[in-house]
């Protein structure tokens, strides 16, 4: 039976084990396909955090200026006067600047017939080939809708839009301008809030705009980005530059390409590598920390689990059943301790009086709720240093660690008239309950079995002499304590 518990006891500790092994694994699996999902779920987040709000920038900054220009060219198409071969320039001029004042942006009227440009500041003049390059540019081109950099001595970026009159006749353009150290400081703000640099780069790849302050256009003529070495030194196609990583003022950085249709633009946003590999490092730290916790209270949990298991089998192993005090095992080892100690101590054995007749007379189990009751007033009876334990059947062994005897007289004495005076009823009738107790005082030097023997031979002395008494032994002495008698 003993055999067959064991064997399923180490059964459950290797399933335990195996439980154990398999949740460490899979909690390993399961936190690093999270913190991979983490990590590009974040890199998502900022990559999202940067764009939106650079699509904010591009439509306030860009889209706004372009929309204007738009609108003033279908309200110029509907004037009669841009028709006439001789318009009345003062009054297109001052026309002009209450736009400019209403609008807060420089604008300007370029007309085919009379090839005049007029400008929101007062200014007009001929547009002559070889003088005002953007309009024959245009021209050449025939597009409906231009960005171009203009104003020498202060570089204003102007949004060009065809006016196109009755019967798609070419009208001219009008102008929306703006000055680039507007969009700079825009450029700014925004690089110091996400940490982004851009480039907005045209149709032929030059850099109509950025936040790299030294590349602004200078006299007019934008760089292109075959120009700067990070993007002419390496293999890479300037046609499609999204997730290129270029180096540049020493710093890498990786491209994202947002294209803006309107005016063939496309706006490469740069973001530091460094910036990047900080945030993974963080978010893998992060999930490290985050394992290494969960592995740790795994691990404690199943030591302190173990522990617990190993804790009540031993104490299962070390406790009677029926009366829950210490079994003759655990009387043992706790004698082997007082032993180290080198501790004085009296035994005391206690062996209940004609047991076999209670038994006989109620039964079993009116002898096992007795011994029970025994079990509880020796425990009362005794102090919290003191070892409790059933020796076997109705006899009970009690370790008192003490300087003399006397403490194990007294105490076994006292314990004697406790059980004596014992209320306790079977078929309503009181079970009257003695018992006979020897004593024995020496070193735990000594062998257990020679002082529980010499305790033994007290206990059988007080049987002889009628029971119900106390018998004490000194182990050292030659004159025995039978003299030692508590009457009934
Ligand atoms: P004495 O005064 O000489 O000690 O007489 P006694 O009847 O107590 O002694 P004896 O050794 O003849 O009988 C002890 C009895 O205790 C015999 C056994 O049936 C009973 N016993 C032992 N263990 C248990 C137990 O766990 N439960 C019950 N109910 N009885 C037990
Ligand atoms: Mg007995
Ligand atoms: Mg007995």
């Amino acid at each position: 039976m003993d055999r067959r518990l064991d064997t399923r006891r180490y059964l459950k500790s290797r399933a335990f084990l195996l439980v154990l092994i398999v949740a460490l694994i899979c909690t390993f699996v399961i936190t690093t396909i999270c913190a991979i999902n983490n990590i590009v779920v974040e890199q998502n987040q900022i990559q999202q955090k940067s764009v939106t709000p650079v699509f904010d920038l591009v439509n306030r900054e860009l889209l706004k200026p372009l929309y204007l220009a738009e609108s003033f060219a279908n309200s110029f198409a509907l004037e009669s006067e841009i028709y006439a071969e001789h318009v009345d320039e003062d009054a297109l001029l001052k026309k002009l600047e209450k736009m400019e004042k209403r609008f807060g942006v420089t604008v300007f009227l370029a007309l085919e017939k009379q090839r005049r440009q007029y400008m929101s500041d007062g200014r007009a003049f001929d547009l002559n080939e070889g003088e005002v390059y953007w309009y024959f540019e245009a021209l050449q081109e025939d597009k409906a809708i231009m960005a171009d950099l203009g104003q020498a001595e202060d570089i204003h970026l102007f949004f060009d839009v065809k006016i196109v009159g009755e019967g798609e006749s070419f009208l001219g353009y009008v102008g929306v301008g703006e000055p680039i150290a507007t969009f700079l400081d825009k450029f700014d703000e925004y690089k110091s809030q996400y940490g982004y640099d851009f480039l907005f780069v045209d149709d032929r790849n030059e850099i109509v705009l950025t936040s790299f302050a030294d590349l602004i256009i200078i006299d007019q003529f934008a760089p292109s980005l075959s120009d700067l070495g990070a993007f002419s030194s390496r293999d890479i196609d300037l046609r499609n530059l999204d997730s290129e990583t270029v180096v540049m003022r020493n710093e890498e950085y990786m491209i994202s390409e947002i294209a803006i249709q309107e005016f063939d633009w496309r706006l490469l946003l740069l973001t530091p590598t460094e910036m990047r590999k900080a945030t993974v490092t963080k978010t893998l730290l992060l999930n490290a920390f985050m394992t290494f916790a969960l592995v740790a209270s795994i691990l404690a949990a199943s030591y302190a689990l173990l522990l617990q298991y190993k804790f009540s089998l031993e104490s299962s192993s070390l406790t009677d059943s029926l009366t829950g005090l210490s079994n003759r095992s655990f009387l043992e080892r706790q004698y082997i301790r007082l032993r180290k100690k080198q501790a004085m101590l009296c035994v005391v054995v206690c062996d209940l009086d004609r047991f076999k007749s209670i038994n006989d007379t109620y039964g079993h189990n009116v002898g096992d709720e007795v011994l029970k009751h025994t079990a509880n007033i020796l425990k009362k009876q005794f102090r919290e240093g003191d070892v409790v334990g059933r020796w076997g059947g109705e006899e009970f062994v009690i370790l008192v660690p003490s300087k003399s005897a006397d403490l194990g007289i007294k105490i076994a004495e006292r314990t004697r008239q406790e059980l004596a005076s014992a209320q306790i009823y079977a078929d309503g009738q009181r079970v009257q309950l003695t018992a006979s107790f020897g004593v024995c005082f020496g070193s735990a030097e000594k062998p257990m079995a020679k002082l529980v023997g010499m305790a033994d031979v007290a206990l059988y002395q007080a049987k002889d002499q009628g029971r119900n008494r106390v018998i004490a032994k000194d182990f050292y002495s030659t004159v025995s304590m039978d003299n030692f008698r508590a009457s009934a």
